[in-house]
């Protein structure tokens, strides 16, 4: 065991819409049972990349103690594709563009590289 910061979620606050689940890179996130879920702590490196793309605020970090985060293990899990992710100012797709998440008038978006600037100098 060692003390580290992975992420928590609050199963009240989520309402199990799956955004988390392919921006999780690690593949550590699963819906189950109509809730997100860690499901391994090892595949968790707490960098907490799924805190923006959460639209209930159902997710945080915290720093407690767990498992070593495995590399090895955590890349060796099946990559997800989802679709929906894709850029709202053109509609570019992560097989096309690099994305970011980002926050706007209480929406949790994905922007890309080539319309980031736009939003950033108008
Ligand atoms: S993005 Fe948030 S609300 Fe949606 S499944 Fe993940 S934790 Fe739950």
């Amino acid at each position: 065991m060692v003390k580290r910061m992975i992420i928590k979620i609050d199963e009240k606050k989520c309402t199990g819409c799956g955004k988390c689940v392919a921006p999780c890179a690690e593949g550590a996130i699963e819906i189950i049972n109509g809730k997100a879920k860690v499901i391994s702590e090892e595949l968790c490196d707490g960098m907490g990349f799924c805190i923006g793309v959460c639209p209930e605020g159902a997710i945080s970090i915290e720093e407690r103690h767990t498992v070593e985060f495995d590399r090895e293990k955590a890349e060796a899990q099946p990559k997800k594709r989802d679709i929906s992710i894709q850029c709202f100012s053109c509609g570019a797709g992560e097989d096309i563009s690099y994305l970011l998440p980002i926050r706007h008038n209480m929406q949790s978006l994905w922007v890309c590289t080539r319309c980031l600037p736009k939003l950033i100098h108008g």
